[in-house]
């Protein structure tokens, strides 16, 4: 079958389209055919370097998809074949303390796909059937692959974690990236007043036409001034965050006393300053996370049925051109998710 898989780490050069095995349907698992993934930033992370994520070469990339169930065993998972489904990236243990509390994403032995076992960027999956969620009707297979790392992430951010609240206003910095996204259309339809920063004009209009409530600047603007003028010198009651240390020291100054910061990424750097008598005196939360729990996808595609909510696909790249898609992706310039279509 076709796979797009890395043969080492380094470049466009590593990442090979051709053949690999099917893989061997275990006990209890489910074999997919794919039909969409949608590419997400650890996939450079893992061409480029992968260091520090035990896996062995050659290994399928791609974390998120989406498909067709061709064969499974009978039992009480609601699955059937011919059943289309997105999936969920994570297998876990399903016996470590995380996982009997329902917190699977705190795992102590979590697998995801594409990092730590062969990913979704192939004609055929196998996996344990709860990694398997029912698609909405009438979407795309594209849209449905990017909820599983992108949306799940902005999800669990916003609900489980910073508890956001219809009303409240929400910061979000980088807007054009598939968190930052779909953080902002998240945060809209739950009911909050959003904010958005970006360096690039374009993207702050194509934000504005998304529902943004206002766009920063954040080269010409005063990102902390414009926050403060805008929640009349109040700040913001949630700081949405996957930038890292170039934009740290304003997330924290744009936060309102009490206020939540809650970040998933440091692109431009994991270790910037980190002014504790700020947090402490104006009583900050500072909330991490990173993907979600697989009852959490499960609501937020009900969510996003409810919301009649699609995550935005700016272009769908066939699988031979998965390389032109991966410097899209480590281009930056892309405003929503980079899909590529496994099966026409
Ligand atoms: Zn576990």
């Amino acid at each position: 079958m076709k796979a797009v898989y890395l043969t080492g780490h380094g470049g466009n050069e590593v990442v090979t389209l051709g053949e690999r095995p099917m893989p061997a349907r275990q006990a209890g698992e489910v074999l997919v055919r794919m039909h969409a993934a949608t590419l997400n930033r650890v996939d450079l992370y893992m061409r480029d370097s992968g260091a520090g994520i035990t896996h062995t070469l050659p290994q399928t990339m791609g974390l998120d998809g989406a498909g067709v169930i061709e064969a499974l065993d009978e039992g009480d998972h609601g699955l059937h074949t011919g059943q289309a489904v997105l999936v969920y990236p994570a297998v876990v243990c399903g016996t470590c303390e995380f996982c009997q509390s329902g917190q699977e994403v705190l795992c102590t032995r979590m697998r995801l796909l594409g990092e730590h076992r062969d990913g979704t960027l192939s004609e055929y999956i196998s996996v344990p059937a709860r990694n398997l969620v029912p698609m909405p009707d009438g979407w795309g297979f594209e849209e449905a692959a990017a909820l599983g790392v992108n949306h799940l992430t902005a999800w669990r951010m916003l609900t489980s974690r910073a508890q956001l609240q219809a009303g409240e206003t929400v910061l979000i910095f980088g807007i054009g990236g598939g968190v930052s996204l779909a953080g902002l259309q998240l945060a809209k339809a739950m009911g909050a007043r959003v904010f958005v920063t970006s360096t690039s004009r374009d993207k702050l209009d194509r934000a504005l036409a998304l529902g943004a409530d206002a766009a920063i600047h954040s080269r010409e603007q005063d990102v902390v001034q414009e926050v403060m003028h805008l929640t009349g010198k109040r700040g913001v009651d949630v700081v949405f965050e996957n930038v890292g240390a170039a934009v740290w020291d304003s997330a924290l100054k744009s936060a309102v006393r009490g206020g939540r910061i809650v970040t998933c990424g440091a692109t431009t750097g994991d270790q910037p300053g980190a002014d504790l008598r700020r947090v402490f005196i104006r009583q900050l939360q500072i909330l991490g996370s990173t993907l979600g729990n697989l009852a959490e996808l499960q609501q937020l595609t009900q969510f996003c049925e409810q919301h009649g909510m699609r995550p935005l696909i700016e272009h769908t790249y066939d699988l031979d051109d998965i390389h032109a898609a991966l410097d899209r992706l480590a281009s930056g310039q892309q405003f929503g998710k980079l899909a590529v279509r496994i099966r026409g």
